[in-house]
């Protein structure tokens, strides 16, 4: 009998199911509205000028591919981490300040979950927003952490539902830990206005909360990465205990390179050094230490001002045509269909996910009759 004879098959994955039939149907006029993966007016990927310029100067170098240090090469992450932080609350907080190069927000979230599973001694478990982004669950059961959720989004307004939110905060027992979504949120595109992360912050620190912040889209939701860069800057500004997971697979287009950062934040230089001690210990027994060449493209892009001007033009062509999808599309149901219904939350959710209220059922069967209209 083989040793897998017992092994169940698993569940396909929700959103790449979705991708492989979109790959499967042969529609000319099909369209992928599953995963999170920016198009241009053609349908195609968007390779970014910034990135392609700075492929180019790289090539030129004729670098080796030696291995990078176990938490990545260190321009990188001080880019990256000031890029998060500003220049201003990293200057205050670089001597306490842990970070790690990582295999992109995934990558950087599975760290952040194995070192709070090993060392976060008042709590395993882990409160996320509900609804959150599929594969937080999945991510933090694996490191071993327990997951829990928090009131976020409220179907019937289409908003935030602060008073919940708040509400389930101060519920939870004291030092928790809470996930928030940085900016853009996914799934729903709802994020908190700054006054009411001046609530959330208050609640955190009165419970002294341990935040987990994802920012997996730090420019895609405003077209500015230092609008975008709000909270964490308010949160790491004030001392609160976090840690901070970055991607640059939307902002640079950088998706199948792995570009991302983790970082913490501790309450000394001297234990500073004990966590990254741990964090490098982690890291070499997960993955050993991360690619290079897309850190590369990621700290010439930030360290070189006229490919940073370059790339802040890119992501606001991203943002600006992002916005404008909103714009037609709730123009085309609203003046071209004539509905009635409310779609305000089409233009009024932020990023590059709309939540749009349909239920599965529509869903389905939007899928199934658009395929007759179009299929011959
Ligand atoms: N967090 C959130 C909220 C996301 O939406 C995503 C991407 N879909 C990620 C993290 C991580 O993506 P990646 O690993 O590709 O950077």
């Amino acid at each position: 009998m083989s040793a897998w004879a017992k092994v169940p098959m698993g569940p396909p994955d929700a959103i790449l199911g979705i991708s492989e039939k979109f790959k499967a149907s042969t529609n000319a006029k099909k369209m992928n509205l599953g995963v999170g993966a920016y198009r241009d007016d053609a349908g195609r990927p968007f390779l970014l000028p910034s990135v392609r310029k700075a492929e180019n100067a790289l090539a030129q170098m004729n670098l080796d591919k030696e291995y990078a240090p176990i938490t990545g090469i260190p321009v990188f992450r001080e880019l990256a981490t000031r890029l998060a932080y500003g220049d201003e609350v990293y200057e205050s907080i670089a001597e306490r300040l842990v970070s790690a190069q990582s295999l992109s927000g995934t990558g950087a979230l599975r760290v952040a979950a194995a070192v709070l599973a090993k060392f976060y001694e008042p709590s395993s478990t882990i409160y996320v927003s509900n609804p959150t982004w599929g594969n937080h669950n999945n991510v933090f059961s694996a490191a071993g952490l327990a997951v829990q959720s928090y009131r976020y989004y409220d179907p019937k307004t289409h908003m935030l539902d602060a008073q919940g939110m708040l509400a389930d905060l101060e519920d939870m027992p004291d030092r928790s830990i809470v996930l928030l979504h940085a900016c853009a949120h996914n799934p729903t595109g709802v994020d908190p206005t700054p006054e009411q992360w001046d609530d959330i912050l208050r609640v955190v620190r009165t419970k002294n909360h341990f935040v987990l912040m994802d920012m997996a889209y730090q420019g895609f939701a405003s077209g500015n990465p230092a609008r975008d860069g709000f909270a964490p800057r308010l949160f790491a500004e004030m001392n609160v205990p976090m840690m901070l997971c970055q991607s640059f697979a939307k902002n640079m287009g950088l998706y199948g390179e792995r570009v991302g950062c983790f970082s913490m934040l501790a309450a000394s230089a001297e234990e500073a050094a004990r966590l990254e001690s741990q964090v490098k210990i982690i890291i070499r027994g997960l993955y050993s230490n991360p690619p290079v060449h897309g850190a590369r493209i990621a700290a010439r892009i930030l360290g070189d001002p006229e490919l940073r001007t370059q790339w802040h033009q890119d992501i606001e062509t991203m943002s600006t045509r992002i916005r404008d999808m909103r714009a037609l599309l709730r123009s085309h149901l609203e003046d071209t269909f004539h509905s009635a219904h409310d779609w305000s939350h089409i233009t009024s959710q932020i990023g590059m996910f709309c939540y749009t209220g349909l239920n599965p059922a529509q869903v389905d069967k939007l899928t199934r009759d658009l395929a007759r209209v179009f299929d011959p």
